[in-house]
């Protein structure tokens, strides 16, 4: 046989084994003050040196972009208008090379896109790259010990300690991982392919231990509710009323004072820049903590209706703004995705907030008004809540006050949370 027979060869093998298997990704955190100084120098330039190797070919791309590209120890990087050599040194071999397919996929899709009628551009050179593939178990990296604490990679000498490692079942096929850069550290996720009867044996396990959970805490309403939703926040038709603040915290704006009149370029400034980072990823793990707790406490209606406005029209504005307003959008994907409770979407054109929910005049409203008044029955009711009742009586529902359960559900979930606030409007 010859070379490229037994690769292909193995190759069939493989996917012949991977249909018996499924793929699970786990996620282990680098440990980087394991590390000694210079090591932790030069994982973290690795990600600086794939930048420059991806930009030195996507420059010049029909030139470049040839399979030997993976031997190039110098690359050209531009520095202001001019360009620089900077030597390729800590990335290896293989790693150089899936950044070249990482090139050549990309293009691809760009191809792909081109043919089907949209209008692109040519490839992008990137601000950053954040993820470095290592590809082939044993050669890229290697686990070096059983519990998968210590982790060898290609052109570091001494193992790299990572956490998380025993989450691996013993017997599970390493394949491939990929180096990944965060705010809040690196990481390495890896690809592993384990029997299908062992996924199954991990997935009831879990499935079990959230049943048992579920049967004590998870309480329905075995009702329907309709929704208004606000940039900061939703409006039930039974008054229960949710508002959160995923602000820009005093330390973000102290951090992006400070970097503005740091020197571009110098060391002080990558510094802030990193703390930052780590603040904005904060911040995004605070607005997703509070989608799924809005999420867990919508499930339990049975009917939900809402009307599918325009979010991207609230889209403007400062950060602070913006994630509080993508949270609603994250919110109603979370709905929509769901096959747990049933949704009812109302057009956005209903005039909902316009509409007297008591005898059917339509007025227009400012949006300073918080409270419908009713010119022709004389009813005074709150703005969202009144929108709320048109859209239960556009499905033909009634309405209904807020139960106890529903109370206290609502401060279980949301009651140590000091970014959401819940009151009831009447
Ligand atoms: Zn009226």
């Amino acid at each position: 046989m010859t070379k490229a027979e037994r690769i292909r060869q193995a190759i069939q093998q493989t996917k012949q084994r991977h249909k018996e298997q499924v793929p699970v990704v786990y996620e282990l955190k680098v440990n980087l003050n394991s590390l000694s100084k210079a090591d932790r120098k030069n994982l973290i330039a690795l990600f600086s040196e794939a930048k420059w190797l991806y930009n030195h070919i996507v420059a010049d791309i029909d030139n470049r972009l040839k399979y030997e590209s993976y031997k190039l120890s110098e690359v050209e990087v531009k520095v202001g208008d001019k360009f620089e050599t900077r030597p390729i040194i800590n990335l290896s071999s293989q790693m150089k090379q899936s950044i070249v397919e990482r090139i050549q996929r990309n293009l691809y899709a760009l191809h792909s896109s081109k043919e089907k009628g949209n209008k692109v551009g040519a490839l992008k050179f990137k601000r950053e790259v954040n993820s470095i593939p290592l590809k082939q178990y044993g050669k890229t990296f290697k686990f070096t010990n059983e519990q998968k604490t210590k982790v060898k990679l290609q052109g570091f000498n001494k193992p790299i300690r990572v956490l998380g490692g025993h989450q691996i079942p013993e017997d599970a096929e390493i394949a491939k991982a990929e180096l990944v850069r965060k705010a809040s550290g690196i990481y390495l996720h890896v690809t592993c392919y384990i029997g299908k009867e062992d996924f199954l044996k991990v997935w009831q396990n879990r499935v079990n231990r959230k049943q048992i959970v579920k049967r004590r805490e998870w309480k329905t309403f075995n009702q329907a509710a309709a929704i208004d939703f606000k940039p900061t926040g939703v409006v039930l038709s039974n008054g229960l009323k949710i508002e959160w603040k995923i602000e820009e915290t005093p330390r973000l704006k102290r951090l992006q004072r400070t970097l503005s009149c740091k020197k571009k370029g110098s060391r002080n400034r990558q510094k802030v820049k990193q703390k930052v980072r780590k603040e904005y990823e904060h911040i995004v793990n605070v607005r997703q903590d509070v989608v799924n707790k809005v999420i867990s406490l919508l499930y339990r209606y049975d009917t939900l209706i809402y009307q599918d406005d325009n979010i991207q029209a609230w889209h403007k504005g400062s950060f602070g703004k913006s994630i509080q307003t993508s949270a609603v959008g994250m919110i109603k994907r979370g709905l929509r995705d769901s096959l747990r409770v049933s949704t009812v979407l109302i057009d956005r054109f209903q005039p909902t907030t316009k509409t007297c929910s008591r005898c059917g005049n339509v007025q227009s409203l400012e949006l300073s008004d918080r409270v419908y008044k009713c010119p022709a029955c004389g009813s005074e009711l709150d703005r969202d809540l009144n929108a709320t009742y048109n859209m239960l009586k556009f499905v033909g529902l009634d309405r209904s006050e807020v139960k106890p359960v529903e109370h206290e559900t609502a401060v279980k979930i949301f009651g140590a949370n000091p970014k959401v606030l819940i009151s009831f409007v009447q």
